[in-house]
């Protein structure tokens, strides 16, 4: 249900760091973002276990990869949606097939609605906080060791911190342990560079960022507990430099992301040692839907 994405030696990138950079171009799944992999993955099991309906409460990325694979399993879905969730986010859930229910003024109320009308023949599908998620998302390392590469460090994006276990799990079962992981969020989304500063799980109060796909307000225990078995280091960069790097990917690679995934490549320019050190770098282009040319142009344009 998820395809195995192409892996691009960017010539752009790696001219102007002096170093390799290759491109996980999770942006090129079916729904347009690597959640395909994990979500794919944890709708055939609830559907093995007799999972009669999936039901999630992602407006965003999330919620399109739970309609997307319950059309393919011909599993009947449900995604309940706050009022604030956009016509186009709506429309593409709907296109999959989807029930589009809109409750509440946020997404905790939403979210709130989801669970309590859950019965014991539905799944319901958590964006970030699922092993089995983990599992699937861990596939995409699994293709970048059969393609031959050995990253010296991998470099992706931290919302709720799926992705971020999904990558530690397929580093560890390619034997990747000890490369370093670069755990990029954005000012005002950055709930994991505050939990890991504190030692412990810290709640933001908001969200102030405009990677949205970002703004889990806590980070999943598990993400926690990685950073201590395994290098991870926490780079935070500012939501202009974070659609610089959408624009770079659109002028260099011909591709549209969201801010969420234009982070990773701002946090390129860090400087942190690890990828100072670093001799081949993995990005994870992580994708998302949630824009489009003309927001990106307005970003930019009111970042000057
Ligand atoms: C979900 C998402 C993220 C964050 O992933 P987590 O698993 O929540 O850490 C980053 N970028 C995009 C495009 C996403 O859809």
């Amino acid at each position: 249900m998820f395809i195995e994405t192409p892996l691009l030696e960017s010539r752009a990138l790696s001219e102007r760091l002096g170093k390799s950079v290759w491109l996980k171009m999770e942006a090129m799944q079916p729904t347009g973002s690597f959640k395909a992999r994990g979500i794919s993955h944890a709708c055939a099991v609830y559907k093995e276990r007799g999972a009669k309906r999936f039901v999630s409460s992602s407006g965003g990325n999330a919620g399109l990869a739970v309609a997307y694979a319950g059309r393919k399993l011909g599993v009947p879905v449900r995604v309940v949606v706050p009022e604030t969730t956009s016509e186009r986010a709506k429309h593409l859930i709907g296109m999959e097939g989807a029930e589009v229910v809109v409750h509440g003024k946020s997404w905790d109320e939403a979210n709130r609605f989801a669970l309590a009308s859950c019965t014991s023949a539905d799944a319901f599908l958590h964006p970030f906080d699922d092993p089995l998620l983990w599992e699937g998302h861990a596939t995409m390392i699994d293709e970048v060791a059969r393609a031959g590469l050995t990253p010296d460090a991998v470099v992706l994006s931290v919302g709720g911190g799926g992705l971020l276990c999904g990558a530690v799990q397929g580093l560890r079962r390619n034997g990747w342990e000890d490369v370093p992981l670069i755990a990029v969020e954005t000012e005002g989304a950055d709930s994991y560079a505050r939990s890991l500063a504190a030692g412990e799980c810290v709640e933001l109060q908001a969200i102030t960022s405009i990677a949205t796909s970002l703004g889990a307000r806590r980070v999943c225990a598990e993400s926690l507990s990685a950073a201590e078995r395994r290098p991870i280091t926490s780079v935070v960069v500012s939501d202009r430099q974070a659609v610089a790097g959408c624009i770079e990917l659109l002028n260099e690679h011909r591709v549209v992301v969201e801010p969420a995934c234009g982070a990773s490549v701002a946090a390129l320019d860090s400087g942190v040692e690890p990828l100072r050190a670093a001799r081949n770098i993995l990005l994870i282009v992580c994708g998302g839907v949630g824009t489009n040319v003309d927001q990106l142009k307005r970003w930019s344009a009111d970042a000057g």
